[in-house]
Order: C-alpha cells, then structure tokens, then sequence
C-alpha cells in the first residue's frame, strides 16, 4: 500500500540503523522521548530498539490519550450514565481505562449504565438525534488530533438546534504537557530523566503544525524532529536528532513532510479556536495539574457543555497504589519497574491506564518486548494470546 509499504522496508531500515550506529558518537548518551503513544507503539511493534546502538536511549512520553485521563474525569462520566441520567457516549480505548472503586465505563455499562462505544464525534450525534427523550452526553477525550470533529460536532447540535445533547469536554493540548515535562524537577534540578531531545507527535502534528514545537528547541535547547509513524520515519528521526545533537543544534525539523507543514491545518485550528478556549488547569495523569494544558467550551456554545448542564464537579482520586503509570507517563520509570507488570496487570485485566490502549507504553511492551526472540524465529509459533500478525511483524526482521 502507497505510503505504508515503502516506510517498511527492512533493508532501509538496516541502513539507517547502520548510520545511526556510525554517527552515534562513543562515549556520549543520546536520550530521545517520543512524546506519542503511536511513536511508542511502533517503537516496540517493530523492534525498532534492538536495532540502535546502546548508547540511544528511547523514552516513553505522555502522549497517549486514554493514559493521561485521570481517574476522577471517569468517574463524572459514569456518574453521568448512572441512574438513568444519560446516554453517555465515548471512544473503544476509554471504556477499559479503570475508574474508582474497581469499576471502568465498560464494567459500569455491564452494571446497566447506557454507556456506547462509538466510532466518531458524528455517532454520539446521530445516537441524540434517535433518543430525543433522552439527555446524551460525548465524553470526548483526547490530543489536538480528535479535538477538531468535537469542534464540529458542537457546532452541528447547534445549527441543528439539538436540546439532549451535550460533550464532556477532556482535550489536552500538547505543548503544554511538553513544556511540563522539560520544567519537571526530574528534568531541570535532578538529572534523573535526561533529556537530549524529542520525537515530536505525526498527527498532532498535522493539525498544529510544526511551528509550536519551535519555543522548545529555542528556550529549552532542545532539538525536535516531527515524524510519521511507520519504522522508517521513527527511524530517520532518531538519525536526524543524533545528527543536531552532534553539531551542537536544537532546531525544529520535519520528517514527516508527507502530512505536516509548519503552519499545519488552518481550518480546523480555527474552528477549535471557534467552539474552545483554554482552562486555567486541568489534572494529567502522571504529571499532575498541567496550568494552561486543556481545553473548554465557550460561553457561546455553553448549551452544549455537559459540565454546565449537570453541573459537574471534578474530584481527583489517587492511582491504584501497584501501578507506576505516573512514573511511566513522566518518563522516569520504564513499564518492566512495575511490579504487577504482566502478571496481575494485563491488557485483559489492566490495573492502570497504560495497560489499555494499544498506544500504552505498558501495553505496548505486554504485546511486543516482552517476546524478544519471537520476531526472530518467525512465524511457527507465537505466544499463547498473542495474534501472529501482532507478534510477528514481518516487515522489518
Ligand atoms: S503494568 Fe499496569 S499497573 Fe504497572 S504501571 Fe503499567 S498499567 Fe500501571
């Protein structure tokens, strides 16, 4: 498939692991976060670590949308599908994210709470359009790449004078959760998380543009590289942050020029712009009370707020007390310090957030590290519970 298949090619990839092995210099560490949980994906999915030298270490950042959720913002959306309440509406990943008192969306639906699984904004629409008596709410989460259909989807209800339908408004913006990190204590005053350098988010990216990212690298002396999420990109990213750590750069540069412009989608920046604005705080899992790192809806479509038509109040819970989710999210733990990893915690039966999605950092590591040997002696036998497809990725060995 065009733009699939030739950013898999095992060969290339070979030869950038080569370059990167040239360039790399000895005696010097490059610590690179990727930021996004689909850069952590096919980071392990591909094996793309055991293809670098040991001296580049690859960092799991906050960018996976049902991970930073925290624990209270699920709970307000199961109290929403309680007691008949409301329809409560929200994408496949966040059903399983575990809320309080050992409950999810999904365990609160089998309990009779009307919580759907829906596949786009437009479902939850289309679900109060079919239930006019029914009062139904969009719990809508996620990065600047889902926040645009929320945008048009509240403006719809409103052309369409829609009077059951409201969104529970969870968007968090990512150059916030960025500049936290880089003034995290980890990162300026203990040195425990090092931090030479970032893979910058690929879809994110194509709504935001890369010029975002360009205060990081001029206040923070810090070099991005936006990148696609195939292996190649991930690939030749950490080359071309390996190459501006050489030469003493910290510049925004991108890979992913097939998607991302400097000024990214114009149209769907102004519409956010239209139907959002900024809160003053909003809590992340992991990294705490981000100031500025989150959205709201306006005054002008406050019809269509759910946290002003029930008056939600937001109380924050603690995380399960095994789980290092926080740690991991900040990047100073890896997912294999936890220590129900794989045993009590799996992706079946997750204890904390990043054991779900397939963007997870924990997830990802249960799917793919865990089974070194298995992408190597191909495909005979994979693990019981893991797919060959899954396990076996045949495009780069
Ligand atoms: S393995 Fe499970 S409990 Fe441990 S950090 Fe990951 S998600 Fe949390």
């Amino acid at each position: 498939m065009k733009y699939i298949d030739e950013f898999r090619d095992g060969e290339v990839a070979r030869g950038i692991a080569r370059r990167i092995g040239e360039e790399a210099q000895p005696g010097r560490t490059y610590n690179l976060m990727e930021f996004c949980g689909g850069h952590t994906h096919a980071i392990s999915r591909y094996g793309i670590k055991d293809l670098l030298p040991a001296n580049v270490n690859m960092i799991h950042g906050p960018g996976c949308p049902v991970c930073v959720l925290p624990i209270g913002r699920i709970d307000n959306a199961i109290q929403l599908a309680s007691d008949n309440k409301a329809i409560v509406c929200t994408y496949a990943d966040t059903m399983r994210v575990p809320a309080s008192g050992g409950l999810s969306l999904m365990k609160a639906k089998a309990r009779g709470a009307d919580i759907r699984m829906i596949y786009s904004a437009v479902d939850a629409l289309r679900i109060a359009q079919e239930n006019p008596a029914r009062e139904v709410v969009f719990f809508a989460i996620g990065f600047e790449t889902t926040t645009p259909p929320t945008a048009i989807v509240i403006r719809q209800a409103k052309a369409l004078g829609l009077k059951n339908f409201t969104v529970f408004c969870n968007h968090v913006l990512t150059p916030s959760a960025i500049t936290h990190i880089l003034e995290s204590p980890e990162v300026r005053e203990l040195g425990t998380v090092p931090l030479d350098g970032f893979i910058g988010p690929a879809h994110v990216s194509t709504v935001i543009g890369s010029q975002p990212y360009e205060y990081f690298a001029e206040e923070y002396q810090r070099p991005v590289v936006i990148a696609g999420f195939e292996p190649l990109d991930v690939m030749q990213a950490i080359l071309m942050l390996v190459r501006q750590l050489n030469d003493g750069r910290a510049e925004v540069e991108n890979e992913f020029t097939r998607a991302v412009t400097r000024e990214g989608n114009e149209k769907a920046k102004s519409l956010v712009a239209e139907v959002f604005e900024l809160r003053k705080s909003f809590e992340w899992r992991g990294l705490g009370e981000v100031p500025y790192s989150a959205l709201r809806i306006k005054d002008a479509y406050a019809d269509f707020d759910a946290e002003r038509r029930f008056g939600i109040t937001y109380r924050s819970v603690a995380d399960n007390k095994a789980c290092e989710c926080g740690a991991i999210l900040r990047g100073v733990k890896k997912p294999t310090d936890c220590k129900v990893f794989g045993t009590v915690c799996t992706p079946e039966n997750p204890i904390g957030s990043c054991m779900v999605s397939s963007e997870g950092a924990c997830a990802a590591h249960y799917t793919y590290g865990r089974f070194k040997d298995v992408k190597i002696k191909a495909a005979e036998s994979p693990p019981a519970g893991v797919a060959r497809s899954a396990a076996i990725p045949t495009e780069v060995r």
